[in-house]
């Protein structure tokens, strides 16, 4: 992570946005739909691959990972903004939330649901 704000890189996605008059297509809907698909397309880098093959893969296609993952930032910065919800804020308050579901003596080493723990 670099040292670019939140809100400095939301300045930008806007301006990239505005200077293409595409503020009318941004519904939440669809670019709560963009999100989705640019993690889909991150999946699908990864897709059939386990073990050592998913490591060698991610590594050849390292540039192709960076990409998605910056269309997966943008879609979320577009949607936040629309939806007036600070991200930093609000990753905040859900790391509190997760953190009571998911105390650190129960959870610690488990990859299984709260309900299970
Ligand atoms: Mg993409």
């Amino acid at each position: 992570m670099n040292s670019s704000t939140l809100a400095e890189l939301t300045k930008r996605v806007l301006a990239h946005r505005d200077e293409r008059h595409w503020a009318q297509f941004h519904t939440p809907k669809e670019l709560a739909v963009s999100l989705a698909v640019e993690a889909s397309e991150l999946l699908a880098l990864m897709q059939w691959k386990t073990g050592p093959e998913l490591d060698e893969t991610l590594a050849a296609r390292s540039e192709q990972v960076r990409d998605e993952l910056a269309d997966c930032l943008h879609s979320l910065l577009l949607l936040a903004d629309h939806m007036k919800v600070d991200l930093g804020e609000a990753l905040k308050q859900k790391l509190q939330k997760d953190a009571a579901k998911y105390p650190v003596e129960k959870a610690r080493g488990k990859n299984v649901k709260y309900t299970e723990l």
